[in-house]
């Protein structure tokens, strides 16, 4: 394709895209294909020969649409919203024209210094307190844009860590590294996401996950409590993940109860996902949500979910960035330039090297919507949920089970007098599996006190009234049959029959996955209890003690105690334990949210030759799982 040709097709791209947004209604909003379809109407080899764009576009309406989940659909109203504000689609546009790839400053200066404008801009208009602004006078914070609000959460942790490891390693000069390692603990609350847990699994660290109270939100005592607990078990805290606006229920955790406490504990970092809610802290009435933000040392929000601005763009913004950048950096001499001592590089604050001009497309949003067109957008998705929650309340069939502060509604069925909890559980799963079968609307269930809910969240960009009662009709329209149907008691029955298979299914189905976050879909394993290490094995010797540097037996207790039973650990230290202890090669090892075989070679059981290793392979999750 030569430039000629680009200009031609440039313009018949957009001119497909409005024509596909103009006519989303006329789709069905979940594909109706199998996993696989594609393989069958694709060549197995990428072909040797140019071909003409027009059939890659037949191509794109005949075979790619039929499997594409419309996320703009009027009908869609599952996880959170996706932007795609037309300015930042140009954005990306630009973005992808010019092509550079900004690293460091001196790698496109443009890019960089738009970025830490763009991230001053946000943070001021959401209410960030001046310490997470780059341009502020004396200011050592500033902000980033990231992939996704569970990088913002990784780096954080990274960052965390390695000052916990420089602090501890001060300490205990002697001590090895991954001792100390193995002393650092993490809390989040059980409504926080699934990225927190990941995070812990990459840091290689410990983290205990907290009972929120009962509207979903983490309090002060229990936190408390628990790094009270685990000091004295020899751990040492080092990371609290909070979450202002939550995935399952948009609850948010109590911050200016957390904040004085986190800062009672030496050097606790502690972070404030606010993926979603954050970006409605633009308005003025929302704003009190942030309130406690004055303790946190990092905070992040996806623009892309409720800022109208297209994937990616999640911000990273913390009060040092100085603690970040040590955490990351490495500077070989092809990506050293003059101005590196006085100029940001990018390069420092997150994972990857290369990075695109992501800045543009926020620029674009912010400038031709403005905050206040911005504000007017995210009134009117939580007016729609207020709306939505109205309707609900008014029938007597359904109760709404979370707090509607944004744009998020978790309703349910209450089912009859007679039914038990997990009748009423089946009951609801029926009528969102009906509802999402039938392709005229999509929703994703969650957990909410244990209970089966179905989430309803506002989504398009251009939702009215109209379109929530068309929804709600669609509900009830299901809901009755469901429940007046004469086949409701053999429908149930084959439901409780198939329990097993349909739980699985339920799990694999890409249509009711919740936002990368297993604990939603399954329940049953925020109730599991902790794998407790059966040994810890045989400890290393302990430093000899000198007036300057304590031995660790004295403080740092090598063994830590069992965590208390309502909590969960994630415990990636136990695989080392146990591969020490067991004699077995495979090892079942439970993480919280996946039951994995890990099979483990140690060199005694390993073929001659080959390398020790571990592969975690997928298993069918145990019954107690459901
Ligand atoms: N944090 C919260 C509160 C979320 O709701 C989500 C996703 O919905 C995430 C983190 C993960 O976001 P991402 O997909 O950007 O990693």
């Amino acid at each position: 394709m030569d430039v000629e040709e680009f200009r031609v097709r440039g313009k018949e791209m957009v001119d497909y895209i409005c024509t596909y947004m103009n006519t989303l209604k006329t789709r069905r909003v979940t594909p109706s294909v199998e996993p696989g379809y594609l393989r069958t109407a694709l060549p197995p080899e990428a072909p040797l020969h140019p071909e003409p764009w027009e059939d890659v576009m037949r191509d794109v309406e005949n075979k790619i649409m039929p499997g594409v989940t419309h996320w703009q659909h009027p009908r869609f109203h599952a996880y959170f919203p996706a932007g795609n504000g037309y300015p930042s689609i140009l954005g990306d546009m630009l973005s992808a024209g010019i092509g550079c790839i900004g690293f460091s400053w001196a790698a496109s200066p443009a890019c960089t210094e738009l970025e830490i404008i763009m991230l001053d801009w946000m943070g001021k208009a959401i209410g960030l307190p001046p310490a997470f602004l780059a341009l502020e006078e004396g200011s050592k914070g500033g902000g980033v844009i990231q992939g996704s609000a569970s990088e913002c959460v990784l780096v954080s942790m990274l960052a965390a860590r390695a000052a916990g490891i420089k602090r501890l390693k001060h300490q205990f000069p002697t001590v090895d590294e991954g001792l100390l390692l193995s002393k650092l603990i993490a809390y989040c609350s059980k409504e926080a996401h699934s990225g927190v847990e990941k995070a812990a699994m990459i840091s290689f660290v410990k983290l205990r996950i907290l009972q929120p109270d009962e509207n979903g939100c983490l309090r002060g005592q229990t936190l408390k409590e628990a790094m009270e607990e685990d000091e004295e078990a020899g751990l040492v805290p080092f990371f609290v993940s909070t979450t202002l606006g939550t995935t399952s229920c948009c609850s948010f955790d109590n911050l200016p109860e957390i904040g004085p406490i986190v800062r009672k504990f030496p050097s606790v970092w502690l972070h404030v996902d606010a993926a979603y809610a954050g970006n409605a802290f633009i308005c003025p009435e929302h704003k009190c949500h942030l309130a406690g933000i004055e303790y946190a040392d990092s905070f992040n929000t996806n623009p892309n979910k409720l800022m109208l601005t297209a994937f990616d763009c999640s911000l990273l913004w913390v009060t040092n960035r100085y603690l970040l950048t040590s955490a990351l950096v490495v500077d070989p001499l092809y990506l050293q330039h003059c101005y590196d001592h006085t100029a940001i590089d990018y390069r420092h604050w997150g994972i990857p090297l290369s990075r695109r001009f992501r800045s543009l497309k926020l620029w674009f949003m912010l400038r031709s919507y403005g905050i206040s067109g911005l504000q007017k957008y995210v009134r009117r998705h939580c007016e729609l949920a207020k709306y939505f929650e109205k309707l609900v309340k008014k029938d007597e069939r359904f109760e709404v089970c979370n707090q509607v502060k944004l744009g998020l509604v978790c309703f349910r069925l209450v089912g009859g007098p007679d039914e038990t909890s997990q009748q009423i559980d089946d009951l609801n799963k029926k009528l969102l599996t009906n509802i999402n079968a039938s392709g005229k609307l999509h929703m994703v269930p969650a957990s909410v006190r244990e209970q089966f809910v179905i989430r309803f969240c506002v989504v398009s960009q251009h939702a009215t009234r109209e379109d929530i009662e068309i929804a709600w009709d669609i509900i009830t329209d299901f809901a009755t049959e469901l429940i007046e149907g004469p086949d409701k008691e053999r429908d149930l029955n084959e439901e409780r029959a198939r329990k097993h298979r349909a739980a699985l299914a339920h799990k694999r189905s890409f249509f009711v996955r919740m936002v990368s976050d297993p604990k939603i879909y399954n329940p049953a394993i925020n109730k599991t209890p902790p794998p407790i290490p059966t040994s810890p094995g045989t400890p290393p010797q302990p430093a000899p003690a000198t007036p300057d540097t304590p031995s660790e037996t004295e403080s740092i207790q090598l063994v830590p105690s069992t965590p208390k039973q309502s909590s969960w650990i994630s415990w990636p230290l136990a695989f080392f334990f146990q591969s020490v202890d067991n004699d077995a090669n495979d090892l079942p090892l439970r993480f919280r949210h996946l039951d994995t075989m890990v099979r483990l070679k140690s060199p005694n059981h390993g073929r001659r030759g080959s390398t020790p290793g571990a592969s975690p392979e997928r298993r069918a999750p145990s019954p107690s799982a459901h």
